[in-house]
């Protein structure tokens, strides 16, 4: 027999299939031993046949498989295929996204214990064998207990009885459960006619993409768990994505108390043994539902009967390191294959996806009102600009406070949501303008005010606190805009007696940070969550009646084409937390600019007006979904190199440019907006594309061919994030 192998190494010189001999036992999809080069390497078995065309004193051996059975599914080999096609990235790259990282590097034992229990035969125990015959009691009371606590119990007697054949030992797997005894109990409730409707339209419809827009609070939730219940009955599996996990632990608890040990969790928070066990269960069919951000998408499950991408919109499920896959059309990929439904939920679909459900593509489905009715809060705009005209440089406008005291004194919770992070964002000299920024990255530092430091939020090097402008000598140091930190100082002082928890990415590291904080929140253990982006994830807190937007327009003014669609998710999505339960709620929308459009939409939950305006000007602007956005990144430790890299990229996609220049509606070369990362140079090529496809694959093509040493080269479509 031969075995057609891909070698585990990421490099296009050894991007192709090398046939080896090899045994009965192993079959494609098995991770092997396999020599190369003059050593050993990890190759990945892609089939095995009967014949091969290498001479005999050429082919060499299979040396071993590194486990008994196949790894990777039938189906990740087909995708890994089709993603590396799209992507143009070597095989071994696309193939180790289905394996979890612990499986390379070999560093997790599985785990095992010994179980034991009577045979059912017993032998006559004589009456002076006292520990036997108790340990004969001990098991006919409880069944089976673990052999290392009945040697514990009745010493030598267990193995005396294992000798007479009275006990059976037996070697069991142990998982290791990441989250014991926290799944409390989530009655399935009985669905709404608007759910209902909802459910049997994602089953009936001949689309395979259902999108589901339903506004905050009405349910989404539950179609997805009743969706998922269907196909298990049914026999099959599920891949549910959310976001970024860890900030949805109300989430998670739902699915383990209505589906149990059927769910497996795959998330970087996990420990590696952890991680590897939840991989392994639904590999081996103990667990049908898989649940992860982003990576879960690639799910050792089969025969799957449904893949939910719940708050599609959001920007993680864009794969920012390589390959840079987009998370939708490797779930379409699935799908297709196992003839299964793809459900996209949002309350705030990315224009892009309703664009496809409005002309028909997708399936679409609506969720209009909340459940049981409740009234959407109502956004009350905040004029900034008049809190400073009457003297209050504060954070909080006159508006803000009265609401919040109210809310206080009836003994609801409030959550203050800002749009960045740290004390201040940046330290500026006031006699000269001048900026502290970092000396790898070319981008301003963040002031700490608790370790009283300067912070990259890039590379995350650390500076001293500046004494004195740098440039021009002057003491007159100040800061520009505001933090979380400043806000919690601020509130302490405004309200004393009120218990407050900050959640921003300096307070919640480590695997438990956001659970902490969350958990505390939900249990009543505070009164006031100031938070960034991380709180307006979609979390369920009842007791909720105010929200507080403090710096609504942060986010107007990037400059990026969604900064509009951002903008109107995020509110939209940070309102939505509040006024979930039985007392309405309200949200102060803090702003300097109180008559934007994209506001002003966002506070009457006008989505469909937001997006008829939005559509309009990305057609007439010729903005994706009308053309496509794509960079060509050219980073590399030396400028001479990195320049070189550059300009043989940019003269080669230059000739595409001239054979088609209607294809282009931009083309141009010049640094990235951050010139530099980690010390590392960045040189971009932007285009933009009227349409795709053909020419597309060309650009991947011309990046692929060129090869520098230090120098990294890659495509990013329509990418999040242009720094
Ligand atoms: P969404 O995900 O759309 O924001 P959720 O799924 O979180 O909404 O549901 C909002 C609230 O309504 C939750 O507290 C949920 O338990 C409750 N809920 C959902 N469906 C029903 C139903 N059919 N009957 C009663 N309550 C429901
Ligand atoms: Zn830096």
């Amino acid at each position: 027999m031969y075995a057609e192998v891909i070698v585990d190494v990421a490099h296009s010189d050894v991007d192709k299939i090398f046939d080896y001999a090899c045994g009965e036992n192993i079959a494609a999809g098995m991770r092997v031993a396999v020599p190369f080069g003059n050593g050993v390497t990890t190759g990945f078995v892609m089939r095995v046949k009967e014949k091969t065309d290498v001479p005999p004193e050429k082919l060499k051996k299979i040396l071993r498989a590194e486990e008994d059975f196949p790894a990777l599914t039938k189906e990740s080999l087909l995708l890994a295929g089709k993603i590396a096609a799209r992507y143009r990235v070597p095989m071994a790259l696309t193939l180790r996204l289905f394996l979890p990282a612990e499986m390379r590097t070999g560093k997790v034992g599985e785990r095992y214990r010994t179980v034991c229990r009577l045979s059912g035969q017993l032998p006559p125990i004589p009456p002076r064998a006292e520990k036997q015959l108790a340990l004969v009691a001990f098991l006919e009371e409880n069944g089976e207990a673990d052999s290392a606590l009945l040697r514990e119990k009745f010493g030598g007697a267990l193995k005396a009885l294992e000798e007479k054949g009275a006990v059976i030992a037996e070697r069991r797997r142990v998982f290791r459960n990441p989250y014991t005894g926290d799944a409390g109990e989530a009655p399935a409730h009985a669905l709404t006619p608007a759910q209902l409707r909802a459910v049997d339209t994602v089953h009936t419809t001949d689309k395979t993409v259902s999108l589901l827009h339903g506004v905050t609070g009405s349910g989404k939730t539950e179609v997805y768990l009743s969706l998922i219940a269907d196909v298990l009955k049914e026999g099959k599996t599920a891949i549910f994505l959310v976001p970024e996990i860890s900030l949805t632990p109300q989430m998670l608890f739902q699915l383990r108390a209505r589906f149990g040990s059927k769910a497996a969790i795959l998330h970087s928070g996990l420990s590696a043994g952890e991680r590897f066990d939840e991989w392994m269960r639904l590999r081996e069919g103990d667990a049908r539902i898989a649940i992860g951000a982003r990576s879960a998408i690639f799910a050792p499950v089969e025969n799957v009967g449904i893949i939910v991408i719940d708050e599609e919109h959001d920007g993680s499920y864009l794969s920012e390191s390589s390959p840079r896959y987009n998370t939708f059309e490797v779930a379409r990929l699935r799908a297709v294959y196992n003839g299964c439904k793809l459900v996209l939920g949002s309350a705030t679909p990315s224009v892009e996806t309703y664009r496809r459900a409005r002309t028909g593509e997708f399936e679409l489905i609506t969720l209009p009102d909340r459940i049981n009715a409740r009234p959407m809060p109502e956004v009350h705009i905040v004029d900034m600009r008049r809190e400073v005209r009457r003297g209050n440089p504060s954070a909080f406008s006159a508006e803000l406070r009265e609401r919040l005291k109210h809310c206080l004194d009836e003994g609801n919770q409030a959550i203050l949501f800002l749009n960045r992070r740290g004390y201040s964002q940046t330290v500026i000299c006031r006699d000269c303008g001048y900026v502290a920024k970092c000396e790898n990255c070319d981008v301003s530092l963040t002031y700490h005010s608790e370790e009283d430091c300067l912070k990259c939020h890039y590379c995350g090097a650390r500076y001293k606190m500046l004494s004195a402008c740098p440039q021009c000598g002057g003491k007159h140091i100040g800061y520009v805009g505001t933090g979380t930190q400043r806000v919690v100082t601020e509130l302490k002082k405004l309200y004393p007696a009120a218990r407050i928890l900050r959640m921003d990415m300096d307070t919640t590291g480590g695997k438990e940070g956001h659970f902490r904080i969350l958990k505390e929140f939900s249990a009543r253990k505070a009164d006031i969550l100031v938070g960034t982006q991380m709180v307006a994830k979609g979390h369920d807190f009842p007791q909720v009646t105010l929200v507080g937007i403090l710096d609504a327009d942060m986010s107007l003014h990037f400059p990026d084409y969604r900064s509009g669609e951002r903008t109107f998710q995020l509110v939209t999505q940070v309102a939505g937390r509040s006024g979930r339960a039985s007392d309405a709620g309200e949200v102060v929308l803090q702003t300097y600019d109180p008559d934007n459009y994209i506001l002003r939409f966002a506070a009457a939950y006008d989505y469909e007006g937001f997006y008829a305006h939005e559509i309009a000007m990305r057609e007439a602007t010729m903005f994706p979904p009308f053309a496509r956005i794509v960079r060509v990144m050219v980073t590399g430790d030396e400028e001479g190199e990195t320049l070189e890299a550059l300009r043989a990229v940019y003269s080669k996609l230059q000739s595409l440019y001239a054979a088609r220049p209607e294809a282009f509606l931009f083309f141009n070369r010049m640094h990235a907006p951050i010139k530099r990362i980690q010390n590392k140079f960045r040189y971009q090529v932007l285009m933009r594309l009227a349409g795709g496809g053909e020419l597309l694959q060309e650009i991947y093509a011309v990046c692929a061919e060129e090869k520098y040493k230090n120098v990294l080269i890659y495509v990013e479509e329509n990418p999040g994030n242009l720094s």
